[in-house]
C-alpha cells in the first residue's frame, strides 16, 4: 500500500519506494530507520525565511528525516523544538539522529 510518494507499506513493513530499504518494522513508527538531519532554520534553505515573526513565542528548528538507503527527503518540517510529536514527526518518531555538516 503507497503511503505517500517516498513511502509504501508492504505487509506492515515501511519501506522507501526509490530504492526499497525497510524504514519501519511493523508496528514501529513508519521512519523509526530514518536518518534525522535538525538544527537552525536556515537548513531548510533560501526559500525559508530564517527570521521567526514575533508572535511565535518558542523556538523553532529545521528537521529533516533521510532515508538511509538513498538520502532522499522522506519529511522536512519547522516545529517548535521543544515539541518531539508533530501532526507529521508521529510517523518518525524514534529515528536515528545524524550528524550535520
Ligand atoms: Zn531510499
Amino acid at each position: 500500500m503507497r503511503i505517500n510518494e517516498n513511502l509504501v507499506s508492504i505487509e506492515g513493513r515501511t519501506h522507501c519506494v526509490h530504492c526499497n530499504f525497510a524504514l519501519g518494522e511493523a508496528g514501529e513508527p513508519a521512519l523509526a530507520g530514518a536518518l534525522l538531519r535538525r538544527g537552525d532554520v536556515t537548513k531548510a534553505g533560501p526559500q525559508i525565511r530564517s527570521g521567526v515573526p514575533s508572535f511565535v513565542r518558542t523556538p523553532v528548528e529545521f528537521r529533516q528525516y533521510l532515508c538511509p538507503g538513498c538520502f532522499t527527503a522522506l519529511l522536512t518540517e519547522v516545529v517548535a523544538t521543544e515539541q518531539e510529536a508533530t501532526r507529521e514527526t508521529v510517523m518518525a518518531h524514534s529515528a536515528t539522529p545524524v550528524a550535520d555538516d
